[in-house]
């Protein structure tokens, strides 16, 4: 019940400054976004990609309402790139962007957001590694996936995100299980109204388990996004039974959240890949954090009463 009223105040500017500026906050949000410069987020590259971990790195930011916020938002992907450079990690750290940062919902947005993320489709795999697009909510999926069809002209390794929750997404899936196709499977984390997305878990995990079968069973390259035991052990036995080996899908899940199933999995042999967001416009970010599970909620409101 709570999910969709916290979902309903991350879209709310009100509640983005109430708890933006209350002292306690930080120390929830570093939990999930454990860095906000650059500098500041290198240590835990190197952490990570030291425990036989790959990353997929996303600026956060979302919603911007003005052409040169997405051009800032181009720039930050590139500073970030050119630090990643002289690691030399190549594909072990790839970025994840959200086109409404790059400028998708503004007048003329398609076209913008297409032209300020090219530059960073192409800074990544200067140095050997990928993009991939986030899925947001159903109205801006139309406009990424004809930027994801443009950007595989020329970056055929150019991933994207499809959302167990919506309806569409079956047939999105069928399109994209071609070969060379990268595709993130999640749960979705927005609010959806009842008209486009199942609204009950269970029939959600269904539909996860019916769309990672047409990935497992085609010839593209499953990304399992979830920290799901259920799911992340129906994962494996559809990929055994459609004979793929180790290295043609990878497991992903976020910075935070089940750290100890990380290590398992990679200790297993997966490629297992964080997802790991920095930056200061966390807000978006967090919310959905504290929407996908109650108990996170509780914790932050305690500490908020502690503290306050
Ligand atoms: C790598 C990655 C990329 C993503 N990209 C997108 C995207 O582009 N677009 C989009 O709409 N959504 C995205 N999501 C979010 C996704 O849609 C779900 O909201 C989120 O993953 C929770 O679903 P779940 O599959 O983990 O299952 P759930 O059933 O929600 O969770 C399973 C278990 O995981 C743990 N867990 C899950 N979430 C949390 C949390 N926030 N805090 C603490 N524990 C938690 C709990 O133990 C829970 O019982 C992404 C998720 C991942 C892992």
């Amino acid at each position: 019940m709570l999910g969709p009223v916290i979902l309903a105040a991350s879209r709310s500017d009100r509640m983005r400054r109430l708890i933006s500026a209350a002292p306690v906050t930080k120390q929830v949000v570093d939990r999930f976004i454990p860095g906000e410069t650059v500098d500041g987020i290198l240590p835990i590259v190197r952490q990570l990609t030291d425990n036989g971990l790959e990353l997929t790195m996303d600026v956060v930011g979302e919603d911007i309402t003005t052409p040169e916020q997405a051009e800032a938002a181009r720039d930050a992907y590139l500073e970030l790139i050119d630090r990643l450079k002289p690691l030399e990690l190549g594909e072990r750290a790839e970025m994840s962007v959200k086109l409404s940062m790059f400028g998708q919902a503004l007048p003329g947005g398609h076209e913008l957001a297409l032209a300020n993320v090219r530059p960073v489709v192409e800074a990544a795999a200067e140095i050997g590694t990928t993009v991939t697009l986030d899925a947001e909510d159903h109205t801006t999926l139309d406009s990424m996936f004809a930027i994801h069809e443009e950007l595989r002209k020329d970056f055929p390794q150019t991933g994207c995100v499809i959302q167990a929750y919506l309806f569409r997404t079956e047939e999105d899936a069928r399109r994209l299980a071609a070969a060379g196709s990268r595709v993130r499977l999640v749960k979705g984390a927005y609010k959806e109204p009842a008209e486009v997305a199942y609204q009950q878990k269970h029939e959600i995990d269904k539909a996860y388990v019916r769309i990672l079968r047409t990935l497992m069973e085609g010839e593209g390259y499953p990304m399992i996004g979830s920290h799901d035991p259920r799911l992340i052990a129906i994962a494996q036995e559809l990929a055994r039974t459609a004979g793929r080996k180790l290295d043609e899908y990878e497991f992903q899940m976020l910075y935070g959240i089940r750290g100890e199933e990380h290590l398992r999995l990679a200790a297993e042999g997966h490629r297992m890949r964080v997802y790991t967001a920095y930056g200061t416009d966390w807000y978006g970010y967090f919310m959905r954090r504290l929407a996908e599970k109650p108990a996170n909620l509780r914790f932050f409101a305690r500490s908020m009463i502690t503290k306050g």
